[in-house]
């Protein structure tokens, strides 16, 4: 599914004991990677995690352990008095490029920190771009190394010389690759048993059937002129179950003729694509 090597064989994945008191930035894992999945980031903006992973449901599982975040503050690996990290892009133009040799500094000291099998990722819009087939993935692995980009991007021999996987968020270009890897973080972390608690179910959402999901209503039952579909109301699961596909069917169709092109191939009914 995915440009991702393929996987390592299966690996048991223990529990981190964690004292309750702990900030955001203690929550990141220091000195030992525990048993639990880990994405270890590549970055000169540090501060910017745990970010919005910290909060919520994300930020309750990094808490009770269920997986961990390290920083490897790029800036540090920085060369002479003023750590610099970047230099001009050979053959000119605009910006900077953050350098091969102290891009591979930072990389190898999380490549000796990871265990089991880790993926190593660039953040980059010119890479694959992300979706939810490659969060399954990359959950059911034992952990991430993610590279943020900044300015101009990387020297591209680091890509080379480490295999790195480009992975990209969207067709658009951002700052830096910080808010790209909290993204993928997220979307892969809310997938990991018991991460989501009984609060949201992540068999019935969008692209995880194929399928965009269905409209979702909650009380008052009018709000401004506007009523609840009344078959969801009806207490009638069997006509709640068949109004809730339809409806995922008709908005993909809508919206997503792409998506559900490969709906009708996976259902081996492909000659439906012509209505389209
Ligand atoms: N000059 C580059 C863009 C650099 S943007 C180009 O034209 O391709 C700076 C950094 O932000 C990138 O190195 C990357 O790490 C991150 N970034 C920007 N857009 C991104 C996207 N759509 N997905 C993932 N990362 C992105």
């Amino acid at each position: 599914m995915s440009d991702l090597p393929p996987p390592r064989p299966a690996r048991a994945l223990g529990r981190k004991s964690i004292r309750p008191s702990l900030t955001p930035r203690d929550l990141m894992a220091d000195e030992d990677l525990a048993n639990v999945w880990t994405a270890q980031v590549v970055t000169l903006m540090p501060e910017a995690f745990p970010g919005v992973l910290g909060l919520s449901l994300t930020g309750k599982a990094l808490k009770e352990g269920l997986w961990a975040l390290r920083t490897i503050p790029l800036r540090e690996f920085g060369e002479g008095r003023h750590r610099n990290v970047d230099d001009t892009p050979a053959g000119g133009g605009a910006g900077m490029v953050l350098r091969a040799d102290v891009g591979a500094k930072a990389l190898d000291e999380a490549i000796a920190r990871a265990r089991g099998d880790v993926p190593r990722l660039l953040l980059s819009p010119r890479g694959r771009r992300f979706d939810q087939a490659m969060a399954r993935d990359l959950a059911s692995r034992d952990g991430v190394v993610l590279f943020c980009g900044r300015f101009e991007g990387v020297d591209e021999r680091l890509i080379e010389h480490y295999g790195l996987t480009e992975v990209s968020l969207g067709d658009f270009v951002l700052t830096g690759g910080e808010i790209a890897a909290q993204a993928l973080i997220d979307a892969t972390v809310r997938l990991m048993p018991r991460v989501l608690g009984n609060h949201h179910s992540a068999e019935e959402e969008s692209f995880s059937s194929g399928l965009l999901e269905y409209p979702q209503y909650t009380k008052p039952a009018v709000w401004e002129g506007r009523a609840i579909p009344e078959v969801l109301l009806s207490g009638h699961h069997a006509r709640i179950t068949t109004w809730r596909q339809a409806e995922a069917e008709r908005l993909t169709k809508e919206r997503r003729p792409d998506l559900w092109r490969a709906h009708l191939a996976k259902l081996g009914r492909p000659e439906e694509d012509r209505e389209l």
